[in-house]
């Protein structure tokens, strides 16, 4: 398997999508560019899935198993910033920027399907790929809203992967989450002349802020609860303010930890429409499921990864990445995420070997892992409703944080494109594989239901919420 013969197509699509650089559910040009790559190529392409425009599937072949493979192309907001420079410089015309890397997360996940489907082709197996594709990652939660529909249900395993400084298989369990709204309206009054009849929406706010940071006395080191006030009220100190508005973002191990977190937050919110007399409005904004993660879909993964050569790089892509390297700061490498499960010992070890190393030429070796891990992906979801594993390929200088400027800056370099390259190999090696032995995902599957208790997988986002492209104001 080679993926040289696609590596035009991918490259320029990768750079045409990085060009576009589009928001969560506003990504119509680089889901129109991936998907439609793949129905000229024969694929059966379905849009505008799970009340998202921007979502699709793109199918090849026929029969078991049927092997999905996620693929990303959501941009970030605040980042704009030109390619190959190495130092802050806004790109004209954008305030938008890859930070994540998602316009190579996509279309690695294309150039995989594409190999896939040669094989199937070839060899006249039995099988079937499938490339979802996700939007909106950043912010949107766009595969819970795909699993809530049921888009990952006839799979028999998923298997994605993210762009990131280190190679290694991603293990852990990342965290369930819900976002929500808590909106207080109040009554508004001359704040000198006459306070009293006012009846202020920003002092609930800040009641139940102080409300939930006492609260963090009493949950477990494993929670996070953060907020950000969206609406203060208004700029004039004289002015009781009758709107305010803030959201919160609420984390644990599993969704019924996270609900029950919920439930007493909402508690404080109500308290603090109690004390100044405001009225409360909740509005469930999104949320995700924690990771599954399945052992045996890694050890593939891992298996994949060692046989398929790692790039090497030129003294011009090395130059580059030494003055990238020379903006960053060291302490970001420690949460690397192929690192994020190892122990302190090995952890140390590959913190050094990264700091020596402008682009890796080692992967990180993997260890399965439930434990948790802080932060959320709405992988999550599709893990709860199919067998899911994931891996990280370096396309970025190691200790290249995540969502900043020196990330964009490195989205179009040979080194990230070669990055992307391997993915795609390593995602349809792994694919084929199940193809040849489907016992593998067999043995995933069983895995996959221990995990659940063979539960059905209940979404934690409410029936009636839609995508929140729908209510943005
Ligand atoms: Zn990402």
């Amino acid at each position: 398997m080679n993926i040289d013969k696609y590596k035009d197509l991918l490259t320029s699509l990768s750079c045409s999508i990085w060009d576009y650089a589009e928001l969560k559910f506003t990504e119509y040009k680089s889901s129109a560019a991936l998907s439609s790559c793949l129905e000229k190529e024969g694929f059966t392409v379905r849009r505008n899935l799970a009340d998202m425009e921007t979502a699709f599937t793109a199918t090849y072949g026929s029969g078991h198993p049927i092997i999905g493979i996620l693929a990303e192309f959501d941009a970030l907001s605040g980042l704009s910033q030109e390619a190959f420079v190495a130092k802050p410089s806004p790109r004209q015309g954008t305030t938008i920027g890859h930070g994540c890397g998602h316009h190579l997360l996509g279309t690695a996940s294309v150039g995989a399907a594409l190999l896939v489907r040669d094989y199937l082709k070839e060899h006249k197996l039995p099988g079937t790929v499938v490339l979802v594709g996700c939007p909106a990652e950043e912010g949107g939660s766009g595969k819970a809203y795909l699993a809530r529909a049921g888009e990952f249900d006839n799979l028999d395993v998923a298997l994605t992967w993210h762009p990131a400084g280190g190679y290694g298989v991603t293990t852990g369990s990342y965290q369930a989450n819900c976002q929500i709204y808590f909106r207080f309206k109040g009554i508004s009054a001359h704040a000198a002349g006459a306070p009293h009849l006012g009846r202020s929406a920003l002092d609930a706010v800040e009641l139940m802020d102080v409300g939930t940071n006492y609260m963090h006395e009493h949950i477990e080191p494993t929670d996070r609860i953060h907020y950000a006030i969206t609406d203060t009220g208004g700029i004039s100190p004289n002015v009781v303010p009758n709107h305010a508005e803030v959201l919160y973002l609420i984390r644990s191990t599993d969704n019924d930890k996270v609900k029950k977190l919920y439930d007493r937050v909402c508690k404080i919110a109500q308290g603090a429409a109690l004390m100044t007399e405001t009225e409360l409005e909740i509005s469930f904004d999104k949320a995700c499921s924690n990771v599954l993660s399945n052992s045996v879909l890694e050890k593939l993964l891992d298996k994949t990864m060692h046989q398929v050569p790692l790039p090497t790089f030129t003294d011009e892509e090395l130059t580059f990445a030494k003055e990238i390297k020379a903006t960053l700061n060291d302490a970001s490498i420690a949460s690397d995420s192929t690192l994020s499960t190892l122990s302190i010992a090995e952890k140390k070890k590959y913190i050094a070997k990264f700091k020596e190393t402008l682009l890796p030429n080692f992967i990180v070796e993997h260890g399965h892992s439930d434990a948790y891990i802080p932060g959320s992906t709405d992988v999550g979801d599709c893990s709860h409703a199919v067998p899911t594993a994931q891996f990280d390929a370096s396309c970025y200088v190691p200790g290249t944080p995540g969502h900043s400027w020196q990330l964009v800056a490195q989205g179009k370099t040979p080194y990230a494109q070669k990055g992307m390259l391997y993915a795609a190999e390593v995602l349809a090696e792994a694919a084929c594989a199940i193809i040849d032995d489907p016992s593998i995902a067999a043995k995933a599957k069983a895995e996959y239901l221990e995990a659940t208790d063979g539960k059905p997988f209940v979404s934690p986002i409410p029936p009636e919420i839609l995508p929140n492209m729908h209510n943005r104001k």
